[in-house]
């Protein structure tokens, strides 16, 4: 029988399957058709197009947890397709730039727009980040039962979404995560919360949070950090032991080299990494999800464990493991074709501070529901 198309001559990974190997994919009505040893001969004459990809890396479409793709209303948007199907994301989660108020625009706007694939944590805050970014210090701006209702409504909502740092919160102190926390509670899902500088204090905002939920920027340099000098706080051991997750979200300045490396001291790492990229940080420090990627290659990461932290880490986060995030037989055929260059880069973090790595990842193609995109 023939099927659309068969990816050829790639080192396929596919951390939920443990694939890391040489493997052809074919793809046939925008999902996986089969995925098989080169040896298996046949295949080709039944394949209506040949995508030859030696000396690339196949894995299942990249996922980003955190990113800010509502251009034209929230402050420091940036176009979903130009972060995402360009740079070999398949598919994006919007971290609370719309609220309750502003989601339907969002959805007209950006999810039904893009060729990529857009979901949200919902802002707690009805404007999300479209009106200031002290969304949370008018706690009148909180109405939890619109929240829920745009919940019901759209599921791509995978989550909540709230910024826990002073110049957010003004005065509101813990109220916004306890409300956030409730919701969270009745719609049964998780809660993605950003750190930044303090108050409130790190281990009260982690004694609101259960198993599952995110805690974004969980890298950052500023004070008030996971650390306390070289100490790891224990309210964070405490918070890693109950299964709360720490993502990356890099940003402009959410994303330290010395924390993450005292956290490998310590035995602790990223269970995602996401960019949190916007306009800002889009010619740098961010650059790309593949960029960061290469950052984490450089500080010693294995790019199987970039890879996942990128693919099943984040779908299980959203609960879609079974949906996105590998590339078993089946699935829409999601996936991203990526180039390791050997060399010597020089990359930075949020701090201005410079390292370097031995590895460039990059994207070359995105393939999104069957059909084959060039990446910039
Ligand atoms: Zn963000």
């Amino acid at each position: 029988m023939a099927f659309d198309l068969l990816i050829k001559n790639g080192m396929v990974i596919d951390p939920i399957s443990k694939i890391h190997r040489k493997y052809d994919i074919a793809v046939d009505a925008g999902r996986i058709f089969s995925i098989h040893c080169p040896e298996d001969f046949g295949l080709e004459n039944s394949a209506k197009d040949m995508l030859d990809v030696q000396g690339s890396l196949v894995t299942p479409g990249l996922i980003d947890l955190h990113t800010h793709v509502f251009p034209d209303d929230a402050e420091l948007g940036i176009g979903a397709d130009l972060v995402g199907v360009q740079q070999g994301v398949t598919t994006l989660v919007d971290a609370g730039s719309a609220g309750a108020v502003t989601f339907p625009r969002f959805v007209t706007n950006v999810v039904e727009k893009n060729t990529t694939q857009v979901l949200a944590w919902i802002n707690i805050a009805g404007d999300g980040l479209c009106s200031g970014r002290d969304e949370l210090s008018d706690l009148t701006k909180l109405d939890k039962e619109n929240v829920a209702e745009r919940i019901g409504q759209y599921p791509i909502i995978r989550g909540i979404k709230v910024r826990m740092s002073s110049s957010v919160l003004g005065n509101s102190g813990l109220e916004p995560l306890k409300i956030a926390k409730t919701l969270s509670r009745e719609v049964g899902l998780p809660l993605m919360v950003h750190i930044g500088n303090g108050p409130p204090e790190l281990g009260d905002i982690l004694d609101v949070l259960d198993a599952g939920d995110v805690l974004t920027h969980a890298f950052h340099g500023k004070k008030g950090g996971i650390f306390k000098g070289d100490e790891i706080l224990p309210e964070v051991r405490q918070a890693l032991k109950r299964g709360i997750l720490f993502d990356v979200g890099h940003g402009n300045s959410s994303f330290s080299v010395q924390t993450l490396q005292k956290a490998q001291r310590a035995g602790i790492k990223p269970y995602s990494i996401s960019t949190d990229i916007y306009l800002a940080n889009f010619n740098g420090p961010v650059y790309s999800l593949t960029t960061t990627l290469s950052k984490f290659l450089a500080l010693d990461f294995s790019l199987d464990e970039v890879i996942a932290a990128t693919t099943v880490a984040p779908a299980s986060i959203l609960g879609m493991e079974h949906e996105i995030g590998s590339l078993q037989v089946g699935r829409i055929a999601d996936i991203s074709i990526l180039t390791i260059e050997d060399g010597v880069f020089e990359f930075i973090d949020a701090e201005n501070k410079t390292f370097k790595g031995r590895q460039l990842l990059q994207a070359k193609f995105t393939i999104k529901a069957g059909k084959v995109l060039k990446c910039r």
